[in-house]
């Protein structure tokens, strides 16, 4: 059997869509899934545009909801509907067994960054391995909250945890990341406030009820960063007060630069922490939290269109205008097959036969 992968030629290349072979048996701990729907994160623009480098032949992307297709571990069964952690730990390492760090692991294996076999969200198939959470994901929740559960969402639920008694914030950036962090800190009491850059992106955050920057002279106690703008960022310092927080998610690019010196820290008793790849733990509070989010949209919920993945770099081009909160793939689009046919020589032999990137 085999699976079809949008694997990555280089910064400003086209994705290319290659068949790569599935094992015929699976190790233990072993999911194999097959794509329901994958979003095309952030990070992976930046990757795409060269801000980020990546091995060529990688296949891309890692938010995504599918359904089992084959299983080597006890907890899940084939035909589960389900999503999974972003990265790939050991469980025995310092940073796992220690530190509570376990998205640090020192053996940590990235899923849209691991090489060019069945690791990706940008294809038909992803081969989960042992180390990996995986979620199960009800059959109500929307696809599109479904697939950007375990980045964007996930990222969201440890962004706003552990934060002390709710008073004004500010968030950087309306993009996904943002609006699910402004939506938590409300939901949490916080008094949240958005800056974003793109007139699209702010009309879809007033529709959904939030509330852009109107004082500049009113202190706020947390900034959140999720605009991945340090220019954004370093406007924004006068209004954080004295002993407050800045938590950095969005920036996750060498053109970073915060503009700041140790004495502005020091003399104004600030805060600041960095988020990367999320503890997996909160891949259970981003499901549970999901339905919440979209009872705020107006009906039919959508956050961006679905292309089909051999449209691919469409897509991409589509996810690049910054119009939408999120750009969808799906294997399924074209084939007009349910997801559960997905994996079937029949439906791959479709797949393959409607190839069409050179
Ligand atoms: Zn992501
Ligand atoms: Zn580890």
């Amino acid at each position: 059997m085999t699976a079809i992968c949008a694997q990555y030629m280089g910064p400003r290349l086209p994705l290319h869509l290659t068949e790569v072979p599935l094992p015929s048996k699976l190790d233990d701990g072993e999911v194999l899934v097959f794509i329901e729907l994958a979003a095309i994160c952030g990070s992976d623009l930046h990757t795409l545009s060269g801000t980020r480098s990546e091995r060529i032949h990688t296949t891309m992307g890692h938010e995504g909801v599918g359904r089992v297709a084959q299983s080597a571990r006890n907890t899940v069964r084939v035909g589960d509907r389900v999503t999974w952690s972003l990265v790939d730990i050991c469980g025995t390492c310092p940073a796992c067994d220690v530190y509570d760090l376990p998205q640090k692991c020192q053996n940590v294996r990235k899923y849209g960054h691991d090489g060019p076999g069945p690791s990706g969200t940008y294809g038909t198939h992803i081969l989960l391995q042992k180390g990996t959470m995986i979620q199960s994901v009800p059959i109500k929740l929307h696809p599109q909250l479904a697939a950007t559960a375990n980045c964007a969402l996930a990222t969201a639920c440890q962004l706003t945890a552990d934060l002390p008694r709710p008073e004004r914030a500010l968030v950087l950036g309306a993009g996904l990341l943002g609006l699910y962090c402004a939506h938590l800190l409300e939901s949490i009491g916080w008094e949240v406030e958005i800056l974003e850059k793109s007139d699209a992106r702010l009309r879809t955050a007033l529709s959904a009820g939030f509330k852009l920057l109107s004082s500049t002279t009113d202190a706020v106690g947390l900034i959140v960063e999720a605009a991945g703008s340090s220019e954004l960022l370093q406007c924004t310092y006068p209004l954080l007060r004295p002993g407050g927080e800045l938590r950095l998610a969005g920036l996750v690019h060498p053109e970073s630069q915060l503009g700041l010196s140790a004495e502005d820290i020091i003399r104004r008793c600030w805060t600041i922490r960095g988020y990367h790849n999320y503890h997996p733990i909160y891949l259970e509070t981003a499901l549970q939290t999901a339905p919440s989010f979209q009872a705020r949209f107006p009906k039919p919920f959508e956050l961006g269109p679905v292309f089909s993945l051999l449209e691919i770099n469409e897509a991409i081009e589509a996810a690049n205008s910054r119009s939408h909160l999120r750009v969808f793939v799906t294997p399924e689009t074209k084939v007009g097959v349910p997801s559960v046919m997905l994996g079937t020589p029949k439906v791959l032999g479709a797949l393959n036969s409607l190839e069409s990137t050179p």
